[in-house]
């Protein structure tokens, strides 16, 4: 291709060859070498493409016919898929998703870690990769007088109107916001007006424990006051008794954050409960808990495999959420450290070992990279780290506090391969081979991908 020169104007329509997706599930086609990212388009299709955005090394087009279709295209079972943000590649057959996850894990491994020949395994996947979501957070707006609850359209922040069901959500949590919608619509309670930062109920949280089907609802409004508040609690409770708690909370800033401070109980307890294996969590509402429950129960047990933990062993699980692998590592390990930044999943996570009968666990509120020098500082040294940061992965100072802790194994969750890729590299730079990587497919239908890693400390000769 010659430099600085796209070969392809805006505006003109022209046929494309689809080779490659990008991480965010758009298809790859070039011409002379100029890279076209298009949304919807798979690899091995042609089609003809409207060019709408030019730019020097790349350029974006839009789908206007498929001339060549791809095996793996199949028809999107939502309504809105093609305009919903949610879900980004419901028309991609499942078997091409997992192979297409398995692809781009080993390839940000091999860009960023230059870590070639780790075994990257066939992704652990769903036998029915729908309706798996246990949580809900929808934004609430207002057309024609009525309140409206959707999604937003895809790089906006219009509310979908016409959206009335979402098929990777448990369906109790699509008939509840639906439920709390048509009541608060009835009792005169006012949509949140986002432009103008007027109005009262900004977001519906459900969330619904996939085993024991208890259900929390947690309104958001922009005021301190929820007018009609008892009304709305009695007729929830009274046609829903799963309902076993119901929260409300303030968010009074102009922000994208879902969740403000303060959260009130209106009805029930704080928490509701659920069960993975034979183990019983409490979550509260401001508490992170692995949205896809069946998938989690996988995760977890190839943790635990990867971790091969000892009736000796302390263990150290870093950004431990209520507890969860924690309490399934306590039940083999001698003692295990967890570290968390949320206050109120710390709160969950004490009682959640209480709950099970737990003794040897002991957690800590703070960010991960402060405890972990201190600990180590302290004297602590843990034969096997799990973690599981969020997005963002690591921080350097949490990362080298693991190496200089010199513990056997350490075995790493991540929702991000990239960020995964890096702190990889750092921990082989510090000492730790990564030896085996397994994804896990805890987000059917969109680009999401989790992974397990276990890495083992290189012995010196
Ligand atoms: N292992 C848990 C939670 C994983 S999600 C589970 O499987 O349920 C990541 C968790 O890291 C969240 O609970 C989040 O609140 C927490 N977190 C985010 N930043 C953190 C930090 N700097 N230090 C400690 N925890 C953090």
């Amino acid at each position: 291709m010659a430099k600085g020169k796209a070969p392809v104007r805006k505006n003109e329509t022209i046929t494309l060859q689809f080779e490659d997706l990008t991480h965010e599930g758009n298809g790859v086609g070039k011409i002379n070498g100029y890279p076209l990212f298009v949304p919807y388009g798979l690899p091995g299709e042609e089609a003809t493409v409207k060019v709408v955005k030019v730019n020097k090394n790349f350029g974006f087009g839009k789908l206007i016919e498929i001339t060549k279709s791809s095996p793996h295209r199949v028809e999107p079972p939502c309504d809105v898929f093609y305009k919903c943000g949610g879900c980004q590649i419901q028309h991609m057959s499942y078997d091409m998703q997992l192979e297409m996850k398995q692809n781009q894990v080993k390839n940000v491994l091999r860009k960023i870690a230059h870590l070639d020949d780790v075994p990257v395994h066939n992704p652990l996947g769903m036998e029915d990769p729908w309706r798996y979501r246990n949580k809900v957070s929808i934004p609430v707006g207002e057309h024609k007088g009525e309140l409206i609850t959707g999604f937003y359209r895809m790089r906006s922040h219009d509310i979908i109107k016409d959206m009335d069901t979402c098929v990777v959500q448990d369906e109790v949590n699509d008939r509840m916001v639906e439920a709390v919608r048509r009541i608060a619509d009835r009792l005169g309670i006012e949509a949140y007006d986002e432009k103008n930062d007027k109005g009262t109920l900004r977001h519906i949280m459900v969330r619904t424990g996939r085993e024991t089907k208890d259900t929390m609802i947690v309104i958001i409004t922009r005021t301190a006051k929820l007018p009609h508040q008892d009304e709305l609690v009695k007729e929830l409770t009274e046609t829903y008794p799963h309902i076993k708690s119901i929260m409300h909370n303030i968010n009074n800033r102009r922000t994208n954050v879902i969740l403000g401070k303060e959260t009130k109980l209106l009805y029930g307890e704080k928490y509701i409960y659920d069960t993975i294996g034979d183990i019983r969590f409490a979550i509260s509402a401001k508490s992170f808990y692995q949205v896809n429950p069946p998938q989690t129960k996988k995760l977890y047990d190839k943790a635990l495999e990867y971790a091969d933990i000892g009736s000796n062993d302390i263990v150290v699980d870093a950004y431990c959420g209520i507890g969860t692998i924690s309490l399934f590592l306590a039940q083999k390990a001698k003692k295990v450290y967890g570290i968390e930044v949320v206050p109120e999943a710390i709160d969950d996570a004490k009682k959640n070992a209480k709950l099970n009968g737990i003794t040897n666990t002991e957690f800590v509120v703070d960010q991960a990279e402060k405890v972990m020098p201190w600990w180590k500082a302290q004297g602590l040294r843990p034969d096997v780290i799990v973690v599981d940061p969020p997005r963002k992965g690591c921080e350097v100072d949490f990362i080298q506090a693991m190496i200089d802790m010199e513990p056997k194994r350490i075995v790493y969750v991540s929702c991000n391969p990239s960020t995964l890729a890096r702190d990889l590299k750092i921990l082989d730079e510090g000492g730790y081979e990564t030896k085996e990587v397994q994804p896990v497919d805890m987000f059917p239908q969109s680009m999401h991908i989790e992974s397990v890693t276990r890495l083992e400390q290189r012995l010196c000769n």
